[in-house]
């Protein structure tokens, strides 16, 4: 099953997809992700993605293009994508590398979120530099503060997980990526809504009970 999974920053899609990943086995691949790598190893085109994920800009559609379609060729097997297609362009060239495979989207999950509750929600994430597990300081806090429970060592924040930053990407969220969603509505690919709002565990269960119904 390959599978795109949507919501705007702060909905809980990093959660969901460890999730997912359990349940399904899938291969995960976030470009987010991809891209911090590709920042933090301080090649040319990791600093070229530095100057636009800093600003909460988005990369633009070449740069992703060219770097998720590399990732994907590599998937054998069960697919998740996580943070793209984040325009319609994007969308379009993931479906025509998709089609060319003869492996089409089998489903998309938009998770949706209060935008009111996203800016608390970043802001307040941290993560385990050595485990990737994921804190926030109110909703999931550690047991001692801004340390790991599993590793003992620090926790970091995302450079881009400020206000400023944050504001900026729901911008680009709601007028680059909201009409991909209208765009995978055309396609009549299934879609499977969730509202981001519900707990941790509502979310998950909406989730496998909708990519449960495909597989069967
Ligand atoms: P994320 O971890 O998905 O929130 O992505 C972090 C940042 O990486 C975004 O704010 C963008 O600057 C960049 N980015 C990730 N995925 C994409 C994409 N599909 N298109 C453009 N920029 C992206």
């Amino acid at each position: 099953m390959r599978i795109v999974l949507m919501g705007p920053p702060g909905a809980g899609k990093g959660t969901q997809a460890v999730r997912l990943v359990e349940k399904f086995g899938f291969t995960h691949l976030s470009s987010g992700d991809i891209f911090r790598a590709e920042k933090t190893s301080g090649s040319e085109l990791g600093k070229k993605l530095a100057e636009y994920m800093n600003a909460g800009k988005l990369v633009p559609d070449e740069i992703v293009v060219e770097m998720m379609a590399k990732a994907i060729t590599k998937v054998e097997g069960g697919l998740m994508l996580d943070g793209f297609p984040r325009t319609v362009d994007q969308a379009k060239a993931l479906d025509e590398q998709l089609q060319q495979a003869e492996k089409p989207l089998d489903a998309v999950v938009v998770i949706t979120a209060d935008i009111d509750n996203i800016v608390q929600r970043i802001t307040g994430r941290r993560t385990c530099s050595q485990c990737g597990r994921g804190y926030h300081v109110t909703n999931i806090p550690p047991r001692k503060e801004n340390i790991c429970d599993d590793c003992g060592v620090e926790l970091t924040q995302r450079d881009d997980d400020n206000e400023e930053v944050v504001r900026q990407r729901l911008t680009a969220y709601t007028t680059m990526t909201e009409p991909v969603i209208e765009y995978y509505r055309g396609t009549g690919v299934k879609m499977i809504q969730v509202d981001g709002n519900l707990s941790l565990v509502e979310v998950s269960s909406v989730m496998i009970a909708g990519l449960e119904a495909l597989r069967s």
